[in-house]
């Protein structure tokens, strides 16, 4: 196959292009703002998670409080009444025995309610608390959220511009060659090789493979359009002024 060398060596920038957009398209697909937002994403899962169980919590005692509470008005009032009456001096001895029995039962019930009432109290405050804790965070890793996903798609619109400006230099450069050899270098690019490489220092610039003198002599001897290719990787191995081979 024959190709003029200049042609030849334009498939060096070509490679050079696609080396340099398939790193492109590397960032744009591993930008370290969309790492750190799905870090965030299970943070901030978390915190609503809490967020619901300090809530949940916070209702739970809510109730809790109600019903002590409205124990605690019933036995106060029962308790009223009972002094009353005692109070009233119009009951029997017996009466009276039995209703001042019951007054140290009912004082004895009003004191522990009233106990367990401070304790739901002191839990409320502590679930209190949790719940702003987990209002404060929420607030935070939203804020940080909504910074994270503005510096994700400033960074995602650079290298989307970077592969666009690449892929229409690249689509220039690709013009400049003939279709046989772009054949043959898109060819091998789609069965993921490299496709063209600078020979160099006896070596293919594509797989580094050293090639042998004899085969060296060979390619020193071959015409400037000769295409010629490396046995081992099959790119196209240019040939410049740097490649510095036997005269
Ligand atoms: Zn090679």
């Amino acid at each position: 196959m024959k190709a003029p060398n200049a042609e030849q060596r334009r498939l060096l920038d070509l490679a050079g292009l696609d080396a340099d957009l398939a790193k492109a398209r590397h960032q744009r697909k591993n930008l370290p703002e969309d790492a750190e937002l799905g870090t965030l994403a299970t943070r901030l899962a978390q915190i609503r998670d809490d967020r619901a169980a300090a809530q949940a919590a916070a209702d739970t005692l809510a109730d809790e409080y109600a019903r002590v509470e409205t124990e605690l008005t019933g036995t106060t009032d029962h308790l009223a009444r009972d002094r009353e009456q005692i109070e009233s001096g119009i009951v029997s001895h017996k009466a009276l025995t039995e209703l001042q029995h019951e007054v140290t039962g009912l004082a004895r019930r009003a004191e522990a309610l009233e106990t367990e009432l401070l304790e739901v109290m002191e839990q409320q405050e502590a679930t209190a608390a949790e719940a702003q804790r987990t209002e404060a965070a929420l607030i935070e890793a939203t804020d940080r959220e909504l910074e994270l996903v503005a510096e994700r798609d400033a960074a995602a619109a650079a290298v989307e511009r970077r592969i666009e400006d690449l892929t229409a230099t690249r689509e220039a450069t690709a013009g400049e060659i003939g279709d046989d050899l772009l054949g043959v270098y898109q060819r091998l690019r789609d069965q993921g090789r490299v496709g063209a490489g600078l020979l160099r220092q006896r070596r293919c610039g594509a797989c580094r493979m050293e090639i042998d003198p004899h085969t060296l002599s060979g390619i020193a001897a071959a015409a400037a359009d000769d295409v010629v290719r490396c046995e081992e990787c099959g790119a196209v191995m240019v040939r410049t002024e740097e490649s510095g081979l036997p005269k």
